[in-house]
């Protein structure tokens, strides 16, 4: 498995800034809006009766932070992966105004096991490189160099995700399973490139075996050169064909078969 480098979004990712954010406007203005009728970016649009200063007043208020809770499962899933050898960094673009309260009383609340050394804020994501990133802005994901998990929210429902090459999930149990594959996909694609940079040489005289070998080599797409000079086989100790020279370990007929066969 490889160890990845795993972006994590903070927003509606995961905690819950629209719930909190919805449950304190429904309170102080007494409106009766439900989280998932949410289904635009633009919050104050679900509240007409409101000004834009009165919906985005809790975001810049230190104490609407400490009601902001966080999404099921989401630090589990952090620590497991952590666990498992991944790197995490959350990677947000919060209001510089509420930072401190946001990171104090919600991230390092919910999620103890990480670091201020692990926060990167940028409004520009596909500018940080990473192996993953999982967020619910479709903007975050779109273009960025990275797997790109998307976690479902109200706003985002109407967004075809498959077609913009993006996995899209509703827990933090399938982002879990979806970057759990990929670190093992991505192991494999490492080996690859590790037998490409070995030096593979086929001793050889054209004998039956010997072909059958080197056809074996020819369906693996593994690179190596062909050494048809008894002097240099002799010169080894090579008494039978074909021999496997990986690395300058020979291998005999059999377990060059055994080795091409391991490589997929
Ligand atoms: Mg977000």
């Amino acid at each position: 498995m490889k160890r990845l480098t795993v972006l994590v979004d903070m927003d509606d990712t995961i905690e819950d800034l629209l719930g909190a954010w919805v449950d304190t406007l429904n309170e102080q203005y007494h409106t009766a809006v439900d989280p998932n009728d949410v289904s635009d970016w633009d919050v104050a649009k679900f509240f007409p009766t409101l000004t834009k200063p009165q919906v985005f007043a809790p975001i810049y208020n230190d104490d609407f932070w400490r009601t902001v809770k966080p999404i099921d499962g989401a630090a589990d899933a952090l620590q497991q992966l952590i666990a498992d050898g991944h790197r995490i960094y959350i990677v947000t673009s919060s209001f510089y105004e509420t930072l401190a309260v946001k990171m104090t009383d919600v991230l390092f609340r919910y999620f103890p096991f990480l670091k201020w050394e692990d926060v990167i804020i940028t409004s520009h994501k596909q500018l940080i490189h990473g192996d993953v990133l999982v967020d619910d802005g479709v903007h975050n994901l779109e273009g960025g160099d990275y797997l790109k998990i998307l976690m479902d929210a109200p706003h985002n429902r109407g967004y075809d995700a498959e077609r913009g090459g993006m996995h899209r999930v509703t827990s933090w149990d399938d982002a879990y399973d979806i970057i759990t594959q990929y670190a093992f996909q991505s192991e494999h694609d490492g080996e690859e490139v590790e037998h490409d940079r070995m030096t593979v040489i086929l001793y050889s005289t054209g004998c039956p075996r010997c072909k059958v070998l080197r056809q074996k080599l020819d369906n693996s797409g593994v690179q190596y050169t062909v050494n048809d000079s008894v002097d240099d086989m002799l010169a080894l100790g090579i008494a039978q064909v074909p021999v496997l020279s990986i690395d300058g370990e020979l291998l005999p007929f059999a377990k060059a078969i055994e080795w091409v066969n391991q490589i997929h």
